[in-house]
């Protein structure tokens, strides 16, 4: 008798506000508080700014002469959400391909995540340089041409690399910037902003408030 496969599963996660139960970009800038980052703020709310360029103005309002500051800060801030550790161990017995994909930036992200046996190449982010004397930010994994949302790191991207004919798609997130992402895949996980962008358009999904009720759910979707 043949054993027919089941669609084997991937899962795309967001990390500020998800992995982590904050925005470390956010707390960077409320902690070191460079002037105009506010603005900047303001100013993609209002969609005058695109994701990246307000990233990018931001962190070059930070002098790269405050880098271990930075750094440090960024990381001791961070508080991991409950049950990810599990989390990462469910995926990996139950062979379901986990990546990170956030618009974070590496100098926290690595660290954050070294703990945790995801391979490097399964976490994508935005990159960062200290050369000058304002902190550049890098980004390796832009838009294709199917998005035209300046996301910088595009997760939409990413996930229609993956087809739905050879994976269910699962996506994990807390923001408008996984909204985009959400309404591409076949299962979404949402808390916070993206639990009301999906309720508005009436996209079906999971609501968590940590990764132990993510499991549970994956386990009752696995098929027997
Ligand atoms: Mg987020
Ligand atoms: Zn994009």
């Amino acid at each position: 008798m043949t054993t027919i496969t089941a669609t084997k599963r991937i899962i795309f996660c967001d990390f500020d506000g998800t992995i982590t139960v904050s925005d470390n970009i956010l707390a960077v800038m409320k902690h070191f508080n460079p002037p105009g980052w506010e603005d900047l703020v303001q100013q993609l709310m209002d969609k005058k700014l695109s994701i990246r360029e307000t990233v990018g103005s931001m962190f070059s309002l930070l002098p790269t002469a405050q880098k271990e500051e930075i750094i440090n800060y960024s990381i001791s801030n961070a508080v991991i959400r409950e049950g990810f550790a599990e989390f990462v161990d469910y995926c990996r017995e139950q062979d379901i391909t986990l990546l990170v994909t956030s618009g974070g930036i590496d100098f926290f992200i690595y660290p954050l995540l070294a703990p945790f046996p995801i391979p490097q190449e399964h976490i994508y982010c935005n990159s960062s340089s200290f050369e000058g004397s304002t902190i550049e930010i890098l980004w390796p994994h832009s838009c294709d041409e199917h998005c035209d949302n300046n996301c910088g790191m595009c997760k939409t991207t990413i996930i229609r690399s993956y087809s739905p004919e050879d994976y269910h798609r699962i996506i994990i997130g807390d923001s408008v910037t996984d909204f985009a992402g959400a309404k591409l895949v076949e299962t979404i996980f949402a808390r916070s902003h993206l639990v009301d962008l999906c309720k508005e358009l009436e996209l079906p999904y999971y609501p968590f408030e940590n990764f132990f009720e993510i499991i549970q759910r994956l386990e009752e979707m696995t098929p027997s």
